[in-house]
């Protein structure tokens, strides 16, 4: 050893996970009786839940349905069906957690994120966690080996939680995928989702427009989606926005301006009455005839990526990851949750419930 160099111990668990997030905190619930523990880079756990739904978390909704999801539809059935939205509920309950339902569709926290983190803080009491610890490497030789900046931690299990790339600022990366391509795994390329629109040369009237909101549906590919809007200075945005981002990857999209009109009841009606924003109308009226507001399509020019995205379209391939309990196809004993997978959620709760879901249906073999 060269004097004054510091050669940490390797640290030996029989279970490891990467990420102290949704997934991750739900994953080391679940075995906390056995010797597991969390690895996590930033300096404090469950950040992005702390932040979400606007503090409070909206966990999960009143109706799940694949169909609320992007991604292979058996897999997602089957893990949904393993541990569903009234499993999340009576867990929360079962923690003294009672989500209140807003807009009778969206379960948010009564006060704030805060009461889930703290039943993870709970559970925490008896599994290491290691703070401040980024990964930037995994091999295997007989077990595991997890290397960070300053440390070097061996597993027999590896659960991998470290999510997707949305939010860089709050510990975002892309080590899940350096881990599964390792080991052979194929990755969906990656792309924001649940994010603002960028718009076309044509369409930067709607710039002009930034701060107003109307209630719109837009179409995009086969999906349909009524929420409101939202026009920025850097494009448009807001639920209905978010949504379509989803399912949209290039071409055009179709707005209806007026849904709660039909375009035979538009055309007879004065224009006092069209339930628009009037500076909208009217910018909108000087470019276009009236009917056009029924089905205005355009293609957006892209988004407002990561730094803003909710999540992460694609991701880990998930016809090589065993349904059954989370584990590669690829590599024994080497596990994979939540958002890093190539699932992805609707807006309105389904993202945490994707992650507490894929979190409870693993299985690790008693050590
Ligand atoms: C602003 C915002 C609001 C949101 N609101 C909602 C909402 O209200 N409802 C909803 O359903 N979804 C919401 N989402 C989406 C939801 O937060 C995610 O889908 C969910 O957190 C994914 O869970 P996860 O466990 O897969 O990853 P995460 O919760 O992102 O956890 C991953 C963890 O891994 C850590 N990590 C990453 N790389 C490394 C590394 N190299 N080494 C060590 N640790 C690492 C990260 O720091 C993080 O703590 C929101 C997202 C954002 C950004």
């Amino acid at each position: 050893m060269v004097e004054g160099s510091i050669i940490a111990k390797t640290l030996y668990h029989d279970s490891i996970i990467i990420g102290a997030g949704a997934s991750g905190l739900m994953a080391a619930h679940k075995y906390k009786d056995q010797d597991i523990a969390l690895i996590e880079s930033n300096p404090k756990i469950a950040m992005k839940l702390k932040i979400s739904g606007g503090g409070k978390c909206n966990i999960t909704n009143r109706s799940v349905e694949v169909s609320n999801f992007y991604g292979q539809r058996d897999f997602i059935q089957k893990i949904l069906a393993q541990f569903d939205k009234k499993a999340l509920l009576d867990f929360l309950k079962s923690e003294g957690v009672n989500p209140v339902l807003r807009h009778n569709r969206y379960y948010f926290c009564k006060e704030s994120a805060q009461e889930i983190i703290s039943i993870f803080q709970k559970s925490l009491k008896n599994i290491p966690l290691y703070l401040n610890q980024k990964v930037a490497e995994v091999t295997k030789k007989e077990q595991f080996v997890i290397r960070t900046q300053n440390q070097t931690y061996q597993c027999k299990n590896l659960i991998i939680a470290t999510g997707g790339l949305s939010y860089p600022k709050i510990g975002a990366s892309d080590i899940a995928f350096q881990i599964a391509e390792h080991f052979g795994h194929r990755v969906v390329t990656p792309k924001p989702a649940l994010v603002g629109f960028t718009v076309q040369k044509e369409q930067f009237w709607f710039k002009e427009l930034s701060g107003l909101s109307c209630q719109v549906s837009i179409r995009v590919g086969e999906k349909t989606f009524a929420d409101n809007m939202l026009f920025t200075h850097k494009g448009i945005s807001g639920p209905v926005v978010l949504n379509a981002s989803l399912y949209w990857d290039k071409g055009e999209i179709e707005v209806d301006f007026v849904p709660s009109m039909r375009l035979a009841e538009l055309e007879k009606c004065s224009k006092k009455k069209i339930p628009l924003p009037k500076r909208f109308l009217n910018t909108f009226l000087q470019k276009y005839p009236l009917s056009m507001l029924k089905s205005y399509r355009f293609a957006p020019a892209g988004n407002f990526g990561y730094s803003k995205a909710e999540v992460t379209r694609g991701g880990i391939a998930t016809d090589e990851v065993d349904v059954e309990g989370m584990m590669s196809l690829k590599e024994p004993n080497l596990f994979f949750l939540g958002e890093c997978l190539d699932v992805t959620g609707e807006l309105g709760g389904y993202n945490f419930q994707w992650a507490f879901s894929s979190a409870q249906n693993l299985k690790l073999s008693k050590s």
